[in-house]
């Protein structure tokens, strides 16, 4: 399982510096940051720091923002 951040994220940065393994990363032409679900761990240490309540744990997603799961994951294909 992982982490998944949806479309409120409006790239404040904070859970990235809360992220163990650095497992958050965007690019500048990316309206928001991306989870690593091959390298999470579940700690949960970024979902309470998101100022905007962009991050849900994978199950939690709510059924409006079910695309971001595969847009988190697509992102670290690229
Ligand atoms: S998920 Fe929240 S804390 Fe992380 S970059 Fe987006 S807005 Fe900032
Ligand atoms: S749950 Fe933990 S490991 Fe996963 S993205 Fe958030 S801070 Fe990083």
């Amino acid at each position: 399982m992982t982490f998944v951040i949806c479309e409120p994220c409006t790239k404040e940065l904070f859970c990235v510096d809360v992220c163990p393994v650095d497992c958050i990363q965007g690019g500048p032409d990316e309206e928001q940051m991306y989870i690593d679900p091959a390298t999470c761990t579940d700690c949960a240490a970024c979902e309470p720091v998101c100022p905007v309540s962009a991050i849900f744990f994978e199950d939690d997603v709510p059924a409006k923002w079910q695309s971001f799961i595969s847009k988190n994951a697509d992102f670290f294909k690229s």
